[in-house]
């Protein structure tokens, strides 16, 4: 069996699946920059902190914890970038009875994500809402178009496939009723707002975390009660059910 670049794994975790506990694992490497980031290095594959480790080796320890857990939730870095390995895991842990929960940046090529919906191993994704890309990608405005559009051809197989979708948006300083509005507008035909967990993530600097750019979050970070009572009534006004609020760093 193949091997995965990791960063490690927690057996029982309760905060990275709304509602269900998870056996989480992180992957190394990403595609995306984003200031906010607060796993930036696993992101950036440090070798400190990554390994290759063989799928075998992680589907011993998500076996001994599947009667506590819901879902192996893969997250990182972007947990797509090592998509066949991802399939290998993703099938062992199908067969040891429990369902997959993938956390993905979406902005990768959508036949990446096809790959692991097709063979019928992802039961749950997590996403975030990086609303506006310009500023959350971290990369320069030509490539952050064509990882945008990525994102709603995802969002589309997501839907298609009617696999569940948690939807994370990290609240900064820079998002206003009317930035929401406006991306709302580009990927709500993708989206089921009855079925879909939406979660806001206020954005959260120094010292309570170690930001990829602790100067952006000095600017960006620590947005006030008012601008996420106004976030949650916009997204109640367009029909979203379940909205969860968290006070957390740069969730990925
Ligand atoms: S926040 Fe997520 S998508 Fe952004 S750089 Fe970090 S790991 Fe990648």
């Amino acid at each position: 069996m193949s091997k995965l670049l990791a960063a490690g794994w927690k057996s029982v975790s309760l905060v990275d699946v709304v509602e269900h506990p998870s056996f989480t694992l992180w992957l190394c490497g990403c595609n995306l920059m984003c200031p906010f980031c607060h796993n930036w290095r696993i992101a950036e594959r440090d070798s400190k902190i990554c390994k290759w480790i063989d799928i075998a080796e992680i589907l011993e320890e998500v076996v001994a914890s599947r009667f506590l857990v819901d879902y192996l939730h893969v997250t990182g870095g972007e947990p797509l970038m090592q998509y066949s390995s991802l399939r290998d895991l993703l099938t062992g842990a199908h067969r040891a009875g429990l369902m997959n929960s993938l956390n993905s940046n979406l902005t990768l090529p959508v036949k990446y994500l096809a790959y692991l919906v097709e063979a019928g191993v992802v039961d749950h994704v997590a996403t975030d809402l990086k609303i506006p890309p310009s500023n959350l990608f971290g990369l320069p405005e030509k490539s952050t178009l064509v990882l945008w559009r990525n994102y709603l051809e995802s969002l589309k197989l997501i839907m298609e496939s009617e696999t569940p979708l948690e939807l994370r948006i990290p609240l900064h300083k820079g998002l206003t009723v009317e930035v929401l509005r406006k991306y709302l507008g580009e990927v709500l035909p993708y989206i089921s707002r009855n079925e879909t967990i939406v979660v806001l993530n206020q954005l959260i600097g120094e010292p309570f975390t170690n930001p990829r750019n602790p100067a952006w979050c000095r600017e960006y970070c620590g947005v006030g009660e008012e601008l996420v009572k106004a976030i949650v009534e916009a997204l109640s006004d367009v029909g979203f059910k379940k909205i969860v609020v968290r006070s957390i760093p740069g969730f990925t």
